[in-house]
């Protein structure tokens, strides 16, 4: 079908007229779309098959990754990028008069998921597949996924997602192994042989259907699956309340939740949970049975990996199914589960970390309650044995106390490894949020550094930069990418850094007219393209960066002759719906932009954009744009950060605190190739405990903070009023939590320091060529090998 230009236009026409019922000159670019996806799922089904029973035959060790998220992105070129194929459909095509990149502007983005760990699941299914390695996603298939923003007046504006309006082409819905989950209703229990039996009766039965999406590894006949989980009422439901009933079932995999921070604690997320353990676990266990017989030795051929602590009920629901359902014996099933469960961390945030009332866990899933509350009594007095009469040690390692179940807690006691996702991430984890369970179980404790698919971020996201690496080091990058290093052979090659320094003007170029088209603002390309795109959270502290351009342009004001590097700051960022202070410095970024971009005193030195819809499609046209990558979390707060990663491969330099991965990232450029401010995590963590930080001496004593945060408040913004009023008392009034006040001065410094670099071409070429051959790295293909040799104990199967 693809295997050249004519047969692939051959079979594009025939398809075309099949599929749609309509000839040629009649069809629509929809139509070409659809018709080429078609063509490429039918294309894939033999390997898919394939892979399946190889799977089946083999009886490798496999690994089934649960996630609440996946943040895909389009699909379209990237599967014919694996295929080796997107040339031949390209050309094909445009003898047909059709564009490729048009037929991919219709692909909506699968945008089911927040940000960071979302997207670290959808990397890592490419790792997976790409490296061979028997790994499938489960997750659901919400029917809207994040919501799609608007920039209104300068406040965000949601709007429901609607990726499945036009139909999913990727999917293939499997109706008969579909499932029945069930919420509420009792438990009864009674004797039976001797035994206890628990009967979960008087519930409300749900059905899970699966689809499944092919993942198609990297120019390797291994094509997984993603398994996404559907909720549609029962078939023969009971209930009088017909329609109330189906719309309480659908509203399960309505919504993907639009926070990515904070535990909501409402039933239906909850819901949603469950909902995804159970589905995942029925059909991961039947098509094991069907290959094994009994589950005695599940965890020598299965490991069931969960992302965060969302599918952390995959504990208890497994230790159900192998006691109430298989026979087995507590300690029997108790020993196979936590041998199969394998837990990552990605948050030391205290508000994050997932918490449940009872009153409200316990009346839907009754039976899963049971379960728990036997795993934390038993835990507990295994603790008072170590320290009888210690209730306070035992009160902080319980899994329930205080009316509510600890799900991390749970996590770590039901699983046989928990890991941190960067090294830092991961010390802070062992020595201080976790540290009595690093205690008690320090074998289960690693690290795995995050990565991200890097022919996503970079093959797919930067094509010339792509050809300029494959011109000079050979093409192996593209499956391993730690063979970038050898580009460093050029670092004193001034053709190779004329070379680099063009393409990153092409795209910065590019990347303008995408500006001047959603903003109406011209940005001069050969100005600094400095770049903060992630979700909005006061930790990652977006306010540091707009105080910063504050006072740039207050010194513009005052003095005509305030020379700069010209400069476009370019922001993209999502606030949770519900986050009062996030939508506030969403205004306050639109509000700065309006008066700077407007203001003839300022003319070409600098620029203000804010990129409405951050997402995974307008991200990878952000990346290889940029010149300066912003991660200015507060040190501590960010787990690792893959959006650095991201802007690394690039070629763009990083500006950040020692957070997260950054701590890997400098420690791999060294001090010369990056730009590291502010405080320590170390430095963080002891005015945390010890006090010691006063946000009002740092206004008092700093003029440029006094000037900068006074105009938050004393109308030099007209028309806002007391808008920024939470912003003034977040930083005075609050003491200023993250540490803004207190990393100014450095960000100052160290932003003039960036400015005096960029001004020598060659040596900032050679510092971004630095960056770019250090970044193979940070490929998730080396995080994915670390999980499958330390936790999972899983091989590629070819
Ligand atoms: C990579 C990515 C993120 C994560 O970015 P961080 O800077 O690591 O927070 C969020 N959203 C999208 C669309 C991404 O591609």
């Amino acid at each position: 079908m693809f295997s050249n230009k004519e047969r692939f236009k051959e079979d594009f026409l025939k398809r075309l007229e099949m599929l749609c019922g309509k000839s040629f000159s009649e069809s629509t670019p929809r139509d070409h779309y659809q018709t080429l996806g078609n063509m490429i799922r039918e294309f894939v089904s033999n390997d898919w098959i394939a892979t399946n029973e190889r799977y089946m035959a083999v009886r490798e060790k496999q690994v089934y990754y649960l996630s609440i998220e996946y943040l895909l992105g389009k699909l379209l070129r990237q599967n014919l990028l694996n295929l080796g194929v997107e040339e031949t459909v390209a050309e094909g095509l445009s003898d047909l008069g059709i564009e490729l990149a048009d037929l991919e502007e219709l692909e909506p983005d699968a945008g089911l998921g927040n940000g960071g760990l979302g997207r670290l699941a959808a990397c890592f299914l490419d790792s997976l597949a790409s490296t061979d390695l028997p790994g499938h996603g489960h997750g659901i298939r919400y029917k809207h996924g994040l919501f799609e923003q608007k920039i209104v007046d300068g406040y965000q504006v949601e709007l429901p997602e609607q990726w499945l309006r036009s139909g999913n082409v990727w999917e293939i819905r499997k109706a008969d192994l579909a499932v029945s989950i069930p919420f509420w209703g009792k438990v009864e229990t009674r004797q039976e042989n001797g035994r206890l039996v628990f009967q979960h009766i008087n519930t409300e039965v749900v059905t899970a259907v699966p689809y499944d999406m092919p993942v198609v590894g990297f120019q390797t006949k291994t094509v997984n699956t993603l398994r996404l989980w559907s909720s549609e009422p029962a078939q023969f439901p009971v209930h009088k309340d017909i329609l109330q009933y189906k719309r309480r079932t659908e509203a399960i995999s309505e919504f993907l939740y639009p926070d990515d921070t904070h535990d909501e604690g409402k039933t239906l997320r909850l819901k949603q949970q469950y909902f995804l353990v159970s589905a995942s676990l029925q059909s991961i266990l039947r098509s094991y049975k069907k290959q094994h017989g009994s589950l005695e030795e599940l965890n020598h051929h299965v490991c069931i990996h969960i992302n965060d602590t969302h599918p952390v009920l995959a504990i208890p629901e497994l230790m159900r199914i192998l006691m109430d359902e298989e026979g087995f014996s507590w300690e029997q099933a108790w020993e196979i589960t936590t041998n199969t469960i394998s837990y990552t961390n990605h948050t030391t945030l205290s508000e994050a970390l997932e918490k449940w009332p009872i009153h409200i866990f316990q009346p839907l899933l009754p039976r899963i309650y049971m379960i728990v509350e036997e795993i934390n009594e038993r835990f507990c007095k295994e603790r008072w044995k170590e320290t009888p009469g210690d209730w306070e040690r035992i009160a902080g390692l319980a899994i329930i106390a205080d009316g509510y179940v600890k799900m991390a807690h749970l996590a770590i006691v039901g699983s046989f490894s928990v890991n941190g996702v960067a090294r830092l991430h991961t010390e802070i984890l062992k020595e201080r949020e976790m540290r009595p369970f690093f205690q008690l179980f320090p074998e289960k404790f690693n690290n795995k550094t995050n990565g991200i698919a890097h022919r996503r971020w970079l093959l797919k996201a930067n094509p010339k930069l792509s050809s300029l690496l494959c011109e000079t080091i050979g093409d192996g990058w593209t499956h391993s990418a730690h063979e970038l290093m050898q580009f460093l052979k050029y670092q004193d090659d001034y053709s190779i850094l004329g070379k680099l320094a063009a393409i990153k003007q092409e795209n910065k170029q590019n990347m303008a007219e995408v500006i001047y088209k959603h903003n109406g603002i011209s940005v001069n390309p050969d100005a600094i393209f400095d770049v903060q795109v992630k979700r909005l959270h006061a930790y990652k502290r977006q306010l540091l960066n707009v105080l910063h351009i504050m006072h740039l342009y207050n010194r513009i004001l005052e003095d005509s002759s305030f020379s700069m590097v010209p400069r476009v700051f370019i922001f993209g960022a999502k606030a949770s719906p519900g986050y009062y202070y996030a939508k506030k410095i969403i205004k306050l970024i639109n509000t700065v932009a309006e008066k700077v971009n407007h203001d003839p005193k300022v003319g070409d030195k600098m620029k203000v954009v804010f990129l409405e819809n951050y997402r995974v499609s307008l991200a990878e046209k952000i990346f290889p744009a940029a010149d300066i990558s912003e991660q200015i979390s507060t040190a501590s707060k960010e787990a690792s950060g893959t959006g650095n990663m991201k802007f690394m491969i690039n070629g763009a330099l990083t500006l950040g605190t020692l957070d997260g991965a950054n701590v890997e990232i400098h420690e791999r450029v060294g001090d010369d190739n990056i730009f590291i401010f502010g405080l320590t995590a170390e430095e963080v963590l002891h005015y945390y405990r010890h006090g010691g930080y006063e946000s009002v001496e740092y206004y008092h004593h700093d003029n440029r903070i006094q000037q900068a945060v006074n105009q938050l408040v004393n109308g030099f913004f007209p028309g806002v009023h007391n808008e920024f009023e939470p912003i003034f008392d977040s930083l005075l009034e609050e003491n200023d939590q993250y540490f803004v006040l207190k990393d100014f001065a450095s960000y100052v410094d160290t932003q003039r320091r960036v400015g005096e670099a960029y001004a020598d071409s060659l040596k900032w070429q050679k510092m971004c060529l630095t960056n770019i051959a250090h970044a193979g790295y940070f490929s998730s293909d080396r995080t994915i090998k670390e999980y499958a040799k330390d936790i999972w104990g899983i091989h590629p199967v070819k």
